[in-house]
């Protein structure tokens, strides 16, 4: 049977969501914004859903702008800062992490823009982070939880050293907005959100990543938050991301988001169980594994590892033979065949980077799978060990 470990990359679309969908692709398909009465239970189904997604980040659906998933959240995001030229007639600054995904760090390259350090681990360094917030910085984009590492941000205290600047510039008399958003795409299923705890005034999920169905996702926008269009059209979205609802979509990202939260905090001791046992496998191949990242701050679900000197690649595709499936980094880097830009922001050198794979859990993962993954990857390392006789 084969074993799926790369739920950081997608989740299938759980039985619940997948059902709660149904009704909406035939019997129940009108346009939310048509004038019968059934359309305008669609849309009243809609205006739940948003609610549901909503109240997972202790927010109203009103605060939600839906949109076809992170990378366009994470979009209108960004317009808060054209928003702010316009008005302000002025090039303010950005501030991203270096380890951001590639939808936020190719954002900030639209404007001037600075990039804050990372640890070992793969947490901000909050010095860095102090002294590259200057009074230009406009925009701050922190990732709650990364995608290659999981490492998971201390947001509010980036956002108490934020509150602190946006007093300096009262006192000032300063009117240069700060803005901080956070794309929590990978943490809505394991960690319970509350906006207002997390101090963010935009933050990104994403349906794809939290067993609901992929191409949908929502920013959610704190009331003193200003931005542009990003599409024009029958103003829908608040005028904000005009087009036709995409209802069963939000029906199924609702209904996902909601049982993530219902069972986060069960979900979260059985990963932990899990990676224990897969570490302790792992552990029993012949080259040593350094495990990424800093367990206390880190996604449950995760387990980075890298295997110096050895060829992470190969080892993918031997576990594919077995029908285990696994990722390099973050596929999208792995894909055009870069280096991880965040294995290298943690320091590893090229051999580490080389040899590490990024393993991530899911709910369909039993003690047993596990198990037997552990060994099939470690068979694998031996082998290759041996092949280039590392060994
Ligand atoms: N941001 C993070 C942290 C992600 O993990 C991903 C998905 O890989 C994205 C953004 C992009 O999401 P999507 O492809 O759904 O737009």
């Amino acid at each position: 049977m084969s074993m799926y470990l790369d739920y950081a990359s997608a989740t299938p679309v759980s039985d619940l969501a997948l059902e709660a969908m149904r009704p909406f692709f035939q019997d129940q398909f009108f346009n939310p914004s048509a004038p019968y009465l059934p359309a305008k239970k669609v849309r009243s189904v809609y205006e739940d859903a948003k609610a549901i997604i909503a109240h997972s980040i202790g927010a109203k659906g009103d605060d939600l702008i839906v949109t076809s998933g992170a990378t366009e959240a994470n979009n209108l995001a960004f317009s808060a800062v054209d928003y702010i030229i316009t008005e302000q007639k002025t090039k303010p600054e950005v501030l991203v992490l270096e380890t951001e995904h590639a939808s936020v760090l190719n954002l900030a390259k639209k404007y001037p823009y600075q990039v804050v350090k990372v640890d070992k681990n793969g947490l901000i360094d909050l010095n860095d982070f102090s002294k590259k917030l200057t009074k230009k910085t406009a925009f701050v984009s922190v990732a709650l939880a990364n995608n290659e590492l999981g490492s998971i941000q201390p947001l509010s205290e980036i956002a108490r050293i934020i509150a602190k600047e946006k007093q300096r510039r009262l006192e000032d008399g300063k009117e240069l907005p700060l803005i901080f958003h956070s794309d929590a795409s990978q943490a809505l299923n394991l960690i319970n959100l509350s906006v207002s705890r997390l101090g963010v005034d935009l933050l990104t999920i994403n349906s794809a990543k939290v067993y609901g169905p992929k191409g949908v996702g929502a920013l959610f926008v704190g009331h003193q938050v200003r931005l542009n269009p990003i599409t024009f059209g029958g103003g829908q979205e608040k005028g904000l991301r005009s087009g036709t609802e995409n209802v069963p979509a939000v029906v199924g990202f609702a209904t996902a988001a909601e049982e993530a939260r219902n069972h986060s905090n069960s979900a979260r001791k059985n990963y932990e169980k899990l990676i224990i046992k897969l570490k302790e496998e792992l552990r029993k191949a012949k080259i040593e594994p350094i495990f990424l990242g800093s367990t206390k701050h880190q996604l449950a679900n995760f387990c980075p590892v890298s295997f110096p000197g050895i060829d992470a690649e190969r080892i993918i595709f031997k576990l594919e033979d077995k029908e285990v499936y696994l990722s390099t980094g973050a596929a999208c880097s792995a894909n055009k065949g870069l280096k991880s830009h965040v294995l290298q922001a943690i320091g590893l050198s090229d051999e580490e980077i080389d040899g590490s794979l990024r393993i991530s859990l899911g709910k369909d993962n039993t003690e047993e799978d596990i198990k037997r993954a552990g060994q099939l990857i470690v068979e694998a390392v031996d082998q290759e060990a041996e092949r280039i006789g590392l060994v």
